[in-house]
């Protein structure tokens, strides 16, 4: 069953259920919360984010899988914080702990094509994991995409459709095809599967520091896909007593596209702001707004945005010490310093920071 908590419809699921909310086009969720159960020592991390498939919406046993999950969390010394390096996923981007359960779900459904808008990550999961799953995939993508994000799309035998005019109007063109066609929305901003998939994200970090969630996580947001799978994992964990406290959810935007820290701290985006350095995050209308900010909230976390500059700095402080990550992971880090500058994050404070995403697609 689905639900939309905005407005309490419910939906079947199955091959027709709808994408959003058939009245009133708000996100919907699975009615059912996952909560962890059982022991938290008979978890496998051989199994990748399989370990934790009793959390998901799917079957382990139909998984169209590439070996994803269980990133490693490394000390970062230099920056007094634990680095979840998510950027050596399958296709380079956390994205695949979503794209990994979105495209199992869509094979379960019997989905046989597929479309999804991106500025270049998602689009890449997805496109990796359909042709994993031998399902058709049509990208739709910024005309200013980058070349390497295009090429990993189309070397999967994705098809990618460039729409000019910004971010917004990519996905309009896409809802647009989703709406007027037979293909299935994949969407890793409104899919509730996709967010199944990032939770898993909490699931390790919690496994792999000992059951003892840290005090803080910082992570990039655009839609917000890491941060509300990361509260809703937090939130499994804490409910079935696996750990005892939720870490605060520290996001981070890019300057001048920062609806996420505008809704949290009551203050306008700064318009003439610009970090085009950060590509990956240039989302102006996140598809679940209100989930994120209640998920922020509800962990006493933040929203802060960080500029060009900051970003470009410690995205070559990160290649200096060997972490070859794109610029929009940068921010997470840029963040960070900007956090413990404001004394939100503390010098005896437990940090994680994700990096998101692997260099190599962004030259
Ligand atoms: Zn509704």
């Amino acid at each position: 069953m689905l639900v939309c908590r905005s407005c309490g419809a419910t939906y079947e699921t199955g091959p027709e259920e709808p994408w959003r909310c058939r009245a009133c086009e708000h996100a919907v969720d699975f009615a059912e919360r996952p909560r962890a159960t059982g022991d938290p020592t008979a978890v496998d991390p051989t199994a990748g984010l399989w370990a934790f498939s009793e959390f998901l919406p799917v079957a382990a046993d139909d998984a169209v899988s590439l070996g994803e999950g269980w990133t490693p969390l490394v000390s970062a010394s230099e920056w007094d914080a634990e680095f979840k390096l998510d950027y050596v996923c399958p296709s380079g981007s956390y994205k695949d702990r979503g794209a990994a359960v979105l495209m199992t779900r869509a094979a379960a459904l019997g989905v046989d094509r597929v479309v999804e808008d991106s500025s270049g990550n998602a689009g890449a999961a997805v496109a990796q994991y359909a042709a994993r799953a031998g399902i058709d995939a049509e990208i739709y993508v910024p005309a200013d995409a980058p070349a390497a994000k295009l090429d990993a799309m189309e070397a999967a035998g994705a098809t990618t459709v460039p729409v000019a005019g910004g971010r917004r109007a990519v996905t309009e063109a896409c809802v647009s095809e989703a709406v007027g066609s037979d293909a299935w929305y994949a969407s890793h901003a409104w899919s509730p599967s996709f967010y199944a998939g990032t939770a898993t994200v909490a699931y390790e970090i919690a496994a792999q520091r000992g059951w003892r969630a840290p005090d803080a996580v910082v992570v990039p947001v655009g839609h917000g896909t890491l941060l509300l799978g990361a509260y809703r994992g937090f939130r499994a964990l804490a409910a079935g007593g696996w750990i005892e406290s939720m870490p605060r959810l520290l996001g981070v935007q890019a300057a001048g596209v920062e609806p996420v820290a505008a809704a949290v701290n009551g203050s306008a985006s700064d318009e003439d702001a610009v970090n085009e350095a950060a590509d990956g995050i240039q989302i102006r209308s996140p598809a679940r707004l209100d989930q994120v900010v209640a998920a922020v909230a509800a962990t006493d976390g933040d929203v802060v945005a960080c500029d060009e500059s900051a970003t470009t700095d410690a995205l070559a402080s990160l290649h200096e010490a060997g972490l070859y990550v794109e610029p929009t992971s940068a921010v997470a880090v840029a963040g960070l310093a900007a956090y413990r500058a404001r004394g939100v994050v503390g010098d005896s404070d437990d940090v994680v920071v994700a990096l998101t995403g692997s260099g190599l697609k962004k030259p």
